[in-house]
């Protein structure tokens, strides 16, 4: 039965190096529709463009990037290192939930090395939470409330560590070495941030640090690249690990 995945992660490029494989294997091998969504559109990540410009850019390179497997791409319009659980963020991520209907939503690590990423986690959790009850902002919210609590997933942490370098461990792994190159080719329409750290770096360090942790979480599970995740098991969450049924853990 074909369904509908949804990642809400902070940046425009934050799903190209978290789940993107995850997201192209459950649209080619399942043939699901795909939903990735990015909090904000990269507003500060230019030390050349001003805010609204790179923003313009950075929404039409986070589009193209969900192109190349056929997702939609939507924006949640906040800003970068401004992103802060409160109503107004909740509401939009409940509108967009109740809009695309996901049975599995994808989000940032609880503990991750900065606060965008942690608070989206945040609004995220609340947020799918929030998309079942009926009552909620429903004087304001004309979307249609979920029928149940879609199935969390939260990726690793960038560099799989928190903010006192311990390691964040993932349950379980997807193997993503058969979509590797798409993943890359995803990740390489993000142009403004690549040429950025070209120029900083004089390398491609871009794609090269995402195909290196995919291989560190890989490698230790005999898989060439690897994602991974763990799963929101607190009370009124879905318990069965469908991501891990879709597609096979390692
Ligand atoms: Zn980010």
């Amino acid at each position: 039965m074909a369904d509908v995945i949804l990642s809400v992660l902070a940046h425009p490029d934050d799903a190209e190096f978290l789940c993107a494989g995850t997201l192209t294997r459950l649209a080619r091998e399942r043939s699901w529709g795909v939903h990735i969504a990015s909090m904000t559109p990269g507003d500060c990540g230019s030390a050349e463009l001003p805010p609204d410009e790179i923003a313009r850019v950075r929404r039409a390179e986070g589009a193209a990037a969900a192109a190349v497997i056929g997702a939609a791409y939507h924006c949640v319009e906040e800003r970068d290192l401004r992103i802060a659980y409160g109503e107004g963020p909740l509401e939009r991520v409940v509108r967009l939930l109740r809009q695309v209907r996901p049975a599995v939503v994808l989000t940032h690590s609880p503990a991750d090395y900065m606060l965008d990423h942690e608070q989206t986690s945040t609004i995220v959790r609340a947020a799918c939470f929030a998309a079942a009850v009926p009552n909620f902002l429903c004087e304001r919210i004309a979307e249609r409330p979920l029928e149940h609590v879609p199935h969390l997933y939260y990726c690793d942490a960038i560099e799989g560590k928190d903010l006192f370098g311990q390691p964040v461990e993932p349950a379980f792994c997807v193997d993503v070495s058969a979509v590797i190159e798409t993943k890359a080719e995803m990740l390489g329409r993000h142009a403004s941030q690549r040429e950025w750290l070209r120029k900083q770096h004089g390398m491609d360090q871009y794609v090269a640090a995402m195909r290196q942790w995919g291989e560190e979480r890989g490698r230790p599970r005999g898989a060439g690249y690897a994602e991974g995740f763990r799963q929101h098991l607190g009370h009124s969450y879905p318990q069965g690990n469908l991501l891990g049924e879709l597609l096979g853990v390692v």
